[in-house]
């Protein structure tokens, strides 16, 4: 993955949130302030301009670039845990220019690791990490079974699916929705509907990509 690469992947991101922009929100209208999708989208189209304005030299520093950007502009609980796994995520980059699968999988765990323990939660408070332990763990599943990045996502993507199920079925015992206790449950948690946005956007990225 050259830098464009990079940059086009960040977009597909960025237009995915944008189209659920409204889908989001309203997840979040019903266990939190309503803002979810509002404070995803401001941070993605930031992120872009930024990006476009000054390509960026490496994968790594792409990688920082975005994690600023949404630490400083998305703000609430997912500004910084986003921005967080971002940075780790970027780190885990190192000097590597292409994205394989084994990187995607480091990266992916460094990502989780940030959120973990920048906001303390585990599988089962009902956040972003619901959809985001499953997705590790059929990702590097399917990448033991020897199968390359795309049919990796399209695991990862399947397993975060499921745990949006899952959230709708537990109370929320972290973030804002966690005031609600017992009334959170029947409702989908809106990071981990985020999160299962950005990796389908990945993957229909790298499908995109594959298909040249
Ligand atoms: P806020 O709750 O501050 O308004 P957002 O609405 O942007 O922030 O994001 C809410 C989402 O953030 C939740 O749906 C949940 O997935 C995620 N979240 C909140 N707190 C945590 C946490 N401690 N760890 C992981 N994810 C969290
Ligand atoms: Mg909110």
């Amino acid at each position: 993955m050259g830098n464009n690469r990079f940059v086009e992947a960040m977009n597909a991101i960025a237009g995915a949130i944008n189209e659920n922009k409204d889908y989001l929100t309203d997840l979040d209208r019903e266990i939190g302030d309503a803002d979810h999708g509002v404070n995803m989208a401001r941070g993605c189209n930031a992120f872009m301009e930024k990006l476009n304005q000054t390509p960026p030299e490496s994968l790594q520093a792409g990688l920082k670039t975005v994690a600023m950007t949404l630490i400083s502009t998305v703000g609430g609980a997912s500004g910084p845990l986003y921005g967080t796994a971002f940075l780790r995520s970027s780190t885990a980059a190192g000097t590597q220019t292409e994205v394989s699968a084994q990187l995607a999988e480091q990266m992916l765990r460094a990502a989780i690791d940030g959120i973990e323990s920048r906001g303390g939660a585990a599988p089962g408070d009902k956040t972003m990490i619901d959809a985001l332990e499953p997705a590790y763990s059929a990702f590097s599943e399917s990448l033991q079974k020897g199968n390359g990045l795309l049919k990796c996502l399209e695991a990862a993507c399947e397993a975060a699916e499921k745990g949006v199920e899952f959230t709708k079925t537990i109370a929320a015992r972290k973030g804002r929705a966690s005031y609600l206790g017992d009334r959170s449950i029947g409702h989908q948690d809106p990071g981990a509907t985020s999160v299962t946005i950005i990796l389908k956007a990945l993957t229909e990225y790298c499908r995109s990509v594959e298909k040249e």
